[in-house]
């Protein structure tokens, strides 16, 4: 037998038992006579104690040992002189008394502590060592017990789990396919599923009724940072359901696992419309945990001489409270910041709210103090506060200034820790129009159907009417982040096909693409809605982390690599001749 116990588990009420313990060797210490190694497992960590009196030859043995190493011990269980309270075992040790070394290991590259020396790129090429370290493994008990709490819960709400395919058919909707090449069907390509979703719906056409499935998903996005190529779902999908009840539902069952992990009650969430959430707060994810709403300022800040607003769609700003004394420096780069590519505003403008009752802003130029008051009336600004302004096209603009809310809030501290605000967005629209590329594009997918009240329109209207469609589409927000996001589905092959038609797809590519699906909707397809949530963001929002790779046993790196496996890789000939494949790099 390797172990008698665990490594977390001992107590004062075993002292004097005759125990065996294995693990790794987390540290080791000399004190004369007295040589103390801590050994770690999972579990926890428990102290053993080798005495040069009691056994000199063991002693000495254990002396050698290095971090790492793989042992075993048996010895008795005694009181410590010297307790820890840090640490659950810390009232205990075992006295040694034999020890057998299982496998010695080299020194790791970095230390396996809580906070470790090793950079990112390190640990991501020996992730079985990170995966060593406490908080990784906090990480992946708490996703473990995540998956099971969700299982339990929708197991007793009827929900029954069902797997499907990983191979299945490239479709040029949503993001770029992983593809896989086909040995038996030559020049041919299954594509990993960016999400079960024409499953999902065919199993309700199946009369499966409620499903689920947590689930591996895979999109070829460029990264942008914290996004994974492949991910986990918790994909679901129900019949004969409104809106209403897939909102309820999935509001209990987020309200279940925060109770049940958190100890949270997250009560019952407020919703919101897509169309308030951008106005309000320059995103369709607001983070509620802070104020600082948009506000408009058109009328107060138009006609009077300053060009930039006087041309703008919209003059719009926020008002941060406290942070009238910001430096010159801080302003710059917030300005700075709102003026990078990725936000693209072409300049920011301040008023600061003196504890004196004046005003001084950076376009004093054309607004004098009783202009400026005006300003700060319309957002509710008092001596102390500060408000930045941006102007220009209304959509662009309330977005631009959404991100420098964020960016603010983030940057000065303002986020309260621990909170935890979700929201549902709700009336989302039905199409994109994509100025550029002159088409429609999906708001959430092509499955989404408009609100029922919006068919005939959809069916019968002009090209101005589809831009303004409602859809039953929703989004449930956590702390800023999107936790989850689904839809009432079209389950009418008329409507899909309308639905298609907009989207840009002849009625041919319509039916070779997903002519399955509607040729099931001619058979008595269910009305059906559903949701997924993003399992690893949720993980890291619930511990209020931002980063999902932490969450996750093998990540991905920024471009796409397993750095360990060192994937992806050539493969070699004989492979490729057998898949028909050649590899010429330009
Ligand atoms: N399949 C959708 C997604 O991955 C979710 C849904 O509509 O259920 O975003």
């Amino acid at each position: 037998m390797f172990r008698t116990h665990n490594c977390g588990e001992l107590r004062l009420t075993d002292a004097g038992t005759e125990v065996t313990l294995s693990g790794w060797v987390q540290a080791g210490r000399d004190f004369g006579g007295l040589t103390f190694v801590d050994l770690r497992d999972r579990y926890g960590i428990t102290q053993v104690v080798f005495d040069s009196d009691d056994d000199a030859p063991l002693t000495e043995q254990a002396r050698k040992l290095g971090r790492e190493w793989v042992i075993q011990v048996k010895g008795t269980v005694r009181e410590r002189t010297n307790k820890n309270p840090n640490r659950p075992t810390g009232d205990v040790e075992i006295l040694a008394r034999e020890m057998t070394v299982l496998n010695k290991s080299k020194v790791p590259p970095f230390t396996i502590e809580d906070e470790t020396d090793g950079g990112d790129d390190l640990r991501m090429k020996y992730r079985y060592l990170d995966l060593r370290r406490n908080p990784l493994q906090q990480n992946l008990i708490f996703r473990s017990k995540l998956a099971l709490a969700v299982r339990s819960y929708l197991a007793g709400q009827h929900f029954l789990e069902v797997e499907t395919p990983n191979l299945i058919k490239s479709t040029p909707e949503g993001a770029r396919d992983f593809v896989v090449p086909s040995r038996l069907n030559e020049g041919q390509f299954y594509a990993l599923p960016q999400s079960p979703q024409t499953f999902k719906q065919l199993l309700m056409v199946a009369g499966y009724d409620r499903y689920f499935q947590i689930v591996k998903c895979f999109r070829d996005e460029d990264l942008r940072a914290d996004r994974q190529p492949e991910f986990t779902q918790i994909d679901c999908e129900m019949a004969f359901v409104t809106q209403e009840e897939v909102l309820n539902t999935f509001e209990g069952l987020t309200r279940h696992v925060f109770q049940e992990l958190k100890g949270v009650d997250l009560g019952k969430f407020p919703r919101m419309q897509y169309d308030e959430a951008i106005r309000r707060f320059g995103s369709d994810k607001p983070d509620m945990r802070f104020g600082m709403e948009l506000v408009e300022l058109n009328e107060v800040a138009q006609n009077k001489g300053f060009n930039v607003f006087d041309s703008a769609e919209l003059v719009v700003g926020i008002r941060v409270p406290g942070l009238a004394d910001l430096s010159r420096k801080q302003l710059d780069a917030l300005t700075e910041w709102v003026k990078r590519p990725q936000i693209g505003a072409k300049g920011l403008v301040y008023v600061k709210c003196n504890e004196n009752g004046s005003y001084k802003s950076s376009v004093d130029k054309f607004f004098d103090q009783e202009a400026l008051g005006t300003w700060a009336a319309s957002a509710g600004a008092t001596p102390g506060d500060l408000l930045l302004v941006l102007s220009g096209n209304d959509e662009q603009t309330r977005t631009q200034l959404g991100n420098l809310r964020l960016h603010v809030a983030q940057e000065y501290d303002m986020i309260p820790a621990g909170v935890f605000k979700p929201l549902w967005v709700v009336d989302f629209p039905l199409l994109e129009w994509d100025e550029e590329a002159e088409r429609f594009h999906a708001m959430h997918h092509p499955f989404t159907s408009p609100k029922r009240e919006e068919v005939d329109r959809m069916l019968t209207g002009d090209h101005e009417t589809m831009k303004s469609l409602k859809a039953d589409a929703y989004d449930l927000v956590i702390n800023g982040a999107e936790i989850g996001g689904g839809s009432v589905r079209i389950f009418d092959r008329a409507l899909q096909e309308k639905n298609f038609q907009l989207l840009g797809f002849t009625p041919e590519e319509a039916e070779a693409q997903f002519g399955f699906l509607m040729g099931a909707f001619e058979y008595g397809a269910p009305p059906h809605a559903g949701i997924a949530f993003g399992f690893d963001r949720l993980c890291a929002v619930m511990n209020g982390k931002s980063s999902i790779r932490d969450y996750i046993a093998f990540p991905k790196n920024n471009q796409g690599r397993d750095v360990m496996i060192d994937a992806p890789a050539p493969i070699d000939e004989k492979q490729l001749r057998e898949l028909q494949l050649r590899v010429t790099v330009e």
